[in-house]
C-alpha cells in the first residue's frame, strides 16, 4: 500500500484517500470546501437578503397550496411528536416565568427590608 502524509492534518493515509496530485487528504479537502461554502453562503445571503426574501415570497405564493398540503401532511404524520414538543416548550416557558417571578419577589423583599 502506498501512503502519503496529508499536509493539512499530518496523518499518514493510503494514497487512495488523496486526490491525484493533491497533498491534502480527501477528508481535509471536503472539510475545507464545506467551511468555504458555508462562509460564502452566509455572505451571499446577507448581500442578497431582499432578493432572496422576494424569491421566497414568490415561491410561497406560487406554491401555497402545495406547501400547506405538505405541512398538513407532516403535521398529521407527526402529530404526537409535535404536540409533545409543544407541551415541553410550554413547560419550559412556565418554569422560566416562575423563576423570573421568584427573582422579582426576592428583589422586592430586599427593598422592603431597607
Ligand atoms: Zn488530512
Amino acid at each position: 500500500m502506498e501512503t502519503k502524509t496529508c499536509s493539512k492534518c499530518g496523518v499518514v493515509k493510503d494514497v487512495e484517500l488523496f486526490r491525484k496530485k493533491k497533498n491534502q487528504c480527501k477528508s481535509c479537502v471536503t472539510e475545507y470546501q464545506r467551511k468555504y461554502h458555508r462562509k460564502h453562503r452566509r455572505k451571499y445571503r446577507q448581500e442578497n437578503k431582499e432578493e432572496l426574501n422576494k424569491k421566497k415570497r414568490k415561491y410561497y405564493e406560487e406554491n401555497k397550496e402545495e406547501i400547506n398540503k405538505k405541512q398538513r401532511k407532516y403535521y398529521e404524520e407527526n402529530k404526537e411528536e409535535i404536540r409533545e414538543r409543544h407541551r415541553k416548550w410550554r413547560q419550559e416557558k412556565a418554569k422560566e416565568k416562575l423563576f423570573i417571578m421568584l427573582i422579582k419577589m426576592m428583589s422586592l423583599n430586599k427593598k422592603d427590608k431597607k
